[in-house]
């Protein structure tokens, strides 16, 4: 027996940041040898953190030992404007694992007083804070108080306007002091100059660079003996642990490679535990460890560390299976003439994962898909992974819709009920079917260009997939399939569709903007072709009550037969390469807003005052041990707070000094 444990999607709001949890719904059903080598891959992961702060400014880790002093031991009142403002900047520096936006880079404004600060720092205990050999609280807080407060102290972590030395107005500490740009750039132009130019190293991605004493350029290599030597090592230990559970010899080996990089630092070492990488696909559980995506350094070099552990969602993997088996079918059964159809199908899957942990520059705010690695003769030579994380779409997914921008514009309970009772299933499942059947679907007759349509081409593609799923959704076929609740389900996508397509995706377009990216297009063209064809039946509707807009749908079969009919159209235009047709449909429906609309669809979204940025909370796993010691199950809990995870990440994974060279 289970209790079901009370679970929100949505956590705290703060600035302009919404926390928000996931869920690891499947790992319950790994094996206990997979569950452990999740737990160990997920320690590995959040070792790493130190790192990454340090990596965003070098005064990082002491601030943020400073601001958790304030936070847990502050005696005084904590109801004043001071210490309110001073949690919200605690929690935003903790969200962007340093004193910077994790976005665009700027330092944060402290809401409180520089006194409160200076004050706050004289009656807390001093052992609490992170003081040098025979440092005072008051040095300490003459040292940090410029890098909070002065906006024209380390104002920027990535500075990239044009024109300026980009190194030395960065506050990220992946160069050392004194050193001008084009200083490094020359350093690194050298070592790229003897390498081996067809197969190039990542040069400078594990090391800070700085000037010795003598004037010279030196690198100080991230590895087990240098630099971040105390976190590598913890980590290390982790990823030996997962190594002797790991569910092959080849992820065995992968392990043990990146081992071998982390002792060593050599950056060959890395190219080749890259290339086992890429190739070991056989297992389950998979995780990215290391020093990784270069977007934190503005010369671009010098890569951030993350970590994440991820197990293969079986569920998901499981339908686009179903569906694959059977892509011969849907392909006989479409609306499409014949003269367009595939006489030989194949489903192709995309590999969909669920995060299990997400640590380093992943967490809190994280990427939903990710492909790796980023060497380019890797990739060119042994390809990439690519995955789509489920888990946190789906939590993004889900947030959306508790947050009142439904009760917002839905046009009534009866249709919210049937949103809140089907929307999730069918919105994965229109996805699957988009991805893989209804990409794969069709074919072009011989002789047409598949560039044909040129920039309407990939309008028309989108549309292409999407009209698939919306066209098979209600079919039986998906309810014998198991795939489908019932036949009403669909109805909840449709009307999602539609209310999207026509009135909610506008709030992601700025005002006086048209409409650019292709996926919204693609919505807008199907949801206003479909509007306008059904206008004469009254399929849909848009009606207005107290100067707000919504969309109603009278009679969803026939929206059914008109996606049909367009995806008969849209598939014929694809098939003949017409060019004329997919301009026509593309301008006419894909484009312009109606300013007027538009303007009152903002007007609401602004009024919900929902925020912009979001992030995770991630789940904590406890193992269970056997006789023996060995690890015979792991357990999985939602309710830590975000406060409280923070400062037991800062307890628990606290590996450097307070400050690094
Ligand atoms: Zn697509």
């Amino acid at each position: 027996m289970q209790t079901e444990e009370k679970f929100a999607y949505q956590d705290e709001q703060f600035a302009d940041i919404q926390m928000l949890r996931y869920r690891v719904d499947g790992f319950e059903c790994l094996t206990p040898a997979r569950k452990a080598l999740v737990y160990y891959l997920s320690e590995a992961a959040l070792s790493g953190r130190d790192i990454l702060w340090d990596q965003n400014g070098k005064y990082n880790l002491s601030i943020r030992r400073t601001l958790e002093t304030i936070y847990t031991d502050y005696p005084g009142d904590r109801d004043t404007d001071d210490f309110k403002a001073f949690v919200v900047y605690q929690k935003r520096v903790w969200f962007s694992n340093g004193i910077h936006h994790h976005y665009g880079c700027g330092k944060f404004k402290p809401g409180f007083s520089e006194a409160f600060f200076r004050q706050a720092l004289e009656q807390v205990p001093p052992e609490k804070l992170p003081l040098a050999e025979g440092q005072t609280a008051r040095e300490l807080c003459e040292m940090l108080a410029p890098v909070i407060f002065d906006p024209s102290v380390m104002p920027k972590r990535v500075n990239q306007a044009d024109g300026e030395d980009l190194i030395r107005t960065s506050a990220c500490h992946y160069y050392g002091e004194g050193l001008t740009q084009a200083e490094a750039e020359a350093f690194y132009a050298c070592q790229k100059a003897q390498g081996d130019p067809r197969r190039p190293v990542m040069y400078g991605m594990n090391s800070l660079l700085v000037k010795n004493q003598d004037g010279r350029l030196e690198e100080k290599t991230w590895k087990a003996d240098g630099m971040y030597g105390p976190a590598i090592r913890r980590i290390v230990y982790w990823l030996e642990k997962a190594a002797a559970v790991a569910e092959t010899p080849q992820q065995a080996a992968v392990l043990r490679k990146l081992i071998e990089f982390y002792h060593t630092g050599d950056l060959h070492t890395f190219d080749e535990y890259t290339i086992l990488w890429v190739q070991e696909t056989g297992s389950i559980v998979d995780f990215t460890n290391g020093f990784t995506e270069t977007y934190g350094d503005p010369l671009g070099l010098k890569a951030s560390w993350e970590g994440y552990a991820n197990f293969k969602d079986a569920e998901a993997t499981a339908r686009t299976e179903k569906l694959s088996a059977n892509a011969q079918w849907f392909e006989d059964h479409s609306p499409v003439d014949g003269r367009f159809k595939k006489t030989v199908c194949k489903g192709v899957s995309a590999k969909v994962i669920k995060a299990a942990i997400l640590g380093g520059d992943l967490y809190p705010a994280s990427a939903i898909g990710i492909n790796l690695p980023n060497s380019n003769w890797v990739r060119a030579e042994y390809g990439s992974k690519s995955v789509t994380i489920g888990n946190l779409t789906d939590a993004y997914n889900k947030a959306a819709r508790g947050n009142g921008f439904q009760k917002e514009f839905v046009v009534d309970e009866a249709t919210q009920e049937l949103l809140d009772r089907y929307q999730d299933e069918c919105d994965d499942l229109h996805t699957d079917l988009h991805e893989c059947l209804g990409h794969g679907s069709g074919r072009l007759l011989p002789g047409v260009d598949p560039d044909a349509l040129k920039a309407y081409g990939a309008t028309i593609e989108e549309a292409r997939a999407d009209l698939f799923g919306l066209y098979y959704l209600p079919d039986p076929k998906l309810t014998e399939l198991g795939l489908t609740p019932d036949g009403e389900a669909y109805k909840a996508e449709y009307y999602g569709y539609m209310m999207n397509g026509l009135l909610t995706q506008l709030v992601r377009i700025e005002p006086g903007k048209d409409i650019e990216e292709a996926h919204m297009r693609n919505r807008a063209l199907i949801a206003r072709w479909a509007f306008e064809q059904g206008k004469a039946d009254r399929v849909a509707e848009m009606t207005v009550h107290d100067g707000k807009t919504y969309v109603r749908i009278n009679d969803y079969g026939k929206l059914r037969g008109l996606f049909g009919q367009l995806l008969r159209e849209i598939q014929r235009i694809k098939s003949e390469g017409d060019y004329e047709a997919a301009r026509n449909l593309v301008e006419r429906y894909a484009i312009k807003i109606d300013p007027a609309l538009h303007s009152e669809v903002l007007a609401r979204y602004r009024a919900l005052h929902l925020s912009p940025y979001k992030g995770f909370i991630n789940p904590v796993y406890t193992p269970v041990y056997d006789a023996q010691g060995r690890i015979e199950d792991v357990e999985v809990s939602y309710g830590e707070a975000y406060d409280a995870q923070m400062l037991r990440y800062s307890r628990d994974y606290a590996t450097l000094p307070y400050q690094n060279e």
